[in-house]
């Protein structure tokens, strides 16, 4: 990453928000490292600066949100993303996430279905000097079949079901991870491949915006 000029005080509150981190439970260091060094108040509208390091969701606009930092290193976390690993992210959104998981050397895939969305994270994550990714704008439900197998794919938005192509994507001991339910709240599951099997673990509720695509829920008004 590109180091910026930026005020002391986003040093202060980011220290502060790894601190929070580990009293939730975060463990892996790469990932508090990371989360330590990015400046999350970037990936958000200026309106929002003094909320940028609280352990909460925030409006990116398009009705979508940068996921609670909380939910970035848990997913991370379950991840286990090892440096020069092929990953997929569904859901850009503000590209936060994705910046995490390239600090932690993964070569990165993401794509968003906004495009305005997808323009502001490709920006960003350009401006702060990322080169490890390719971006795109899509419907990430049906993966990307172009550069697949992954080692791992991270899926920002909750899903009604495990779409086929996000599992048949994966390479032997590739990781899923896929937020699925309703509006009301989606389990957290891993899907490990190993070989022809499956393995798949459940790591508790959490809240998502909508995955909204061919094999995920219908776009509203349609
Ligand atoms: N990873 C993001 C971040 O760090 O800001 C979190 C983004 S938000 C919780 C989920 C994102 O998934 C939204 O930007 C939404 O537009 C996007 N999304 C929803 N369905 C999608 C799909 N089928 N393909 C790609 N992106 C999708």
């Amino acid at each position: 990453m590109t180091l910026l000029q930026e005020h002391p005080k986003y040093r202060l509150r980011r220290d502060k928000l790894v601190q929070t981190l580990l009293r939730k439970g975060i463990v892996v260091k790469p990932v508090l490292e990371a989360i330590g060094r990015i400046p999350r108040q970037l990936f958000i509208d200026s309106a929002f600066d003094a909320r940028a390091y609280d352990d909460s969701p925030l409006p990116i606009g398009h009705g979508q949100t940068i996921s609670q930092p909380y939910t970035v290193a848990r997913q991370t976390e379950l991840l286990c993303p090892q440096p020069g690993e092929r990953i997929l992210e569904v859901g850009t959104g503000s590209g936060y996430q994705a910046a995490v998981l390239l600090e932690l050397g993964v070569k990165l895939y993401s794509i968003e279905r906004l495009r305005p969305l997808h323009e502001r994270a490709r920006d960003t994550l350009r401006a702060l000097g990322y080169t490890q990714m390719q971006l795109k704008c899509g419907d990430g439900t049906q993966g990307w079949r172009a550069y697949a197998p992954f080692d791992g794919i991270i899926v920002t938005a909750g899903a009604p079901v495990v779409p086929e192509d996000l599992i048949s994507q994966l390479a032997d001991g590739g990781r899923l991870i896929i937020p699925v339910g309703d509006d009301q709240g989606q389990q957290m599951l891993r899907i490990i491949r190993k070989g022809d099997e499956f393995i798949e673990e459940d790591h508790n509720t959490f809240k998502f915006v909508k995955l909204i695509g061919k094999k995920g829920w219908d776009a509203p008004g349609t």
